[in-house]
């Protein structure tokens, strides 16, 4: 029997069994027979999780035949894609079509439905979540029905399979808000922590999409901005195929991967390391289509955590997390990620109600992440954070229902779809109970 694991390579699994479904037929088929057996089935996506939300316990269900966009309403500018459509082949199709989704985030190595279903964001803009820019879907339940959802048709199902878990059933297609094709302006520079700090209120304001990055054990962020251009009057001038070759795959992942190895060896040098790194940066400029501006190989390995809390409470939540940081003696040799989003409508949405600052702490994957996760997620925690679905936390069901105002609804609504459990395994146990 083939295995799972996961991305970082933290989280593995062995399913009983592994079916690719070439069909929404194929998929009820197989909610069904594991419904009778009185067993479990998980639609898995890319592993991309940093938990083990995807794990399968029964059936593995691969998306390996699930893929393709199937229709495009240019009236309405949607786009209904199979959900298990990678991320990166949407881009490029929508490219093609003269399409575009509104934001992202990072990467674009994920499924549709995997990235919707954890709250898979970027930052900034009008919508910063994937889940947030869907306008559609369709899945199957616990008992193998096929349910349509929209903000007109089984609202309640729409307001939380958005991120979904995977606990309400398998997403078989997603219709997608689109946009004209258009050009964001890439700005990045470095800055200092305390300038940083004070301009973060006018950075935010003044841009549509705004990145911060700060490198323990130093004074240097690096701010990235990206604004729309209007696509009539500018021609796109994008990087270079050697720049973008020396940033974003020698220096962003060669070597940052090289300097990685020998901080893991020799822990004492990764301050220096950051000092360094901070003062290398510098300032560029160029504009793409969206997707190749907002998403970028990433290939040195790592586990992650992210939090959202409220904004007002982010600029403190930081400022507590970096003097925990300096209390310690971890060598911490990855930037903390800083990102906005906008307040959505979504039942376990992490920005659900309220506008939200992501703070996000990385460890290489071969570093043991839970002394300096543990302790940043008690300063998020303090601050009423909301942990990424797809991200490490050590959260459950009992303290989770009062940072979520609408955790009791998503129960409910898990109640109905999937009485039976075939959706759970031991990730679902824990955050929703059983
Ligand atoms: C390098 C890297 C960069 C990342 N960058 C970002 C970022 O910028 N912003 C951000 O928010 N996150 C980011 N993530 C997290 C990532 O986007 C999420 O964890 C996402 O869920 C991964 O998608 P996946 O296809 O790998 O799904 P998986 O991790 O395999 O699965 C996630 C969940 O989706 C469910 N699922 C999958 N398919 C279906 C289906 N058809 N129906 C119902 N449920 C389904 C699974 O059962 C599981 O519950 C990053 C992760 C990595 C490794």
């Amino acid at each position: 029997m083939s295995g799972w694991s996961n991305w970082s390579g933290l989280e593995t699994a062995t399913p009983t069994e592994v079916v690719v479904p070439d069909s929404t037929e194929a998929v009820v088929r197989a909610v069904q027979r594991a419904a009778e057996r009185g067993g479990t089935v998980k639609m898995v996506g890319t592993g991309h999780s940093f938990t083990s939300i995807s794990a399968p316990e029964g059936t593995m269900l691969k998306p390996d035949r699930q893929s393709g966009i199937l229709s495009v309403d240019r009236a309405a500018m949607t786009v209904t894609a199979r959900a298990g459509t990678p991320l990166h082949l949407l881009n490029s199709e929508l490219e093609r079509l003269g399409l575009s989704l509104h934001n992202m985030g990072d990467i674009a190595e994920q499924t549709l439905a995997g990235a919707t279903s954890t709250g898979t964001h970027g930052t900034g803009g009008l919508k910063a979540s994937l889940s947030a820019q869907l306008s559609g879907l369709e899945l199957v339940t616990g008992d193998g029905t096929l349910l349509r959802a929209s903000r007109t048709e089984n609202a309640d199902v729409f307001a939380a399979a958005r991120i979904g878990l995977g606990a309400l059933g398998v997403l078989t297609t997603l219709t997608f808000d689109v946009e004209p094709l258009g050009l964001l302006e890439a700005h990045e520079m470095p800055i200092s922590w305390n300038e940083g700090l004070a301009r973060y209120d006018e950075l935010i304001a003044e841009n549509h999409h705004c990145d911060l990055y700060w490198f323990p054990h130093s004074e240097c962020m690096q701010v990235k901005t990206n604004n729309r251009l209007d696509a009539n009057r500018e021609p796109a001038e994008p990087l270079s195929r050697l720049r973008s070759w020396f940033d974003d795959d020698l220096i962003a992942n060669s070597a940052f991967g090289l300097i990685n190895a020998i901080g893991n060896r020799r822990p004492q040098w990764v301050p220096a390391f950051n000092r360094l790194a901070g003062r290398m940066l510098s300032e560029r400029r160029y504009s793409d289509v969206p997707h190749r501006v907002f998403t970028t190989p990433r290939k040195v390995v790592f586990r992650e955590m992210e939090y959202a809390v409220p904004r007002e409470a982010g600029l403190t939540a930081l400022r507590e997390a970096r003097a925990v940081i300096e209390r310690h003696d971890w060598a911490i040799s990855f930037p903390v990620e800083i990102r906005q989003t906008p307040a959505d409508d979504i039942t376990l949405g992490t920005s659900t109600g309220r506008e939200s600052m992501y703070l996000a702490f990385h460890v290489n994957a071969a570093t043991d992440h839970r002394a300096y996760f543990g302790a940043m997620e008690e300063v998020m925690v303090a601050h009423g954070g909301r942990p990424h679905w797809g991200k490490v936390h050590t959260r459950t069901a009992a303290d989770l229902a009062e940072a979520y105002p609408r955790f009791e609804e998503f129960l409910a609504l898990r109640e109905r779809l999937d009485p039976e459990r075939v959706f759970a395994n031991s990730y679902l146990r824990r955050v929703l109970g059983d």
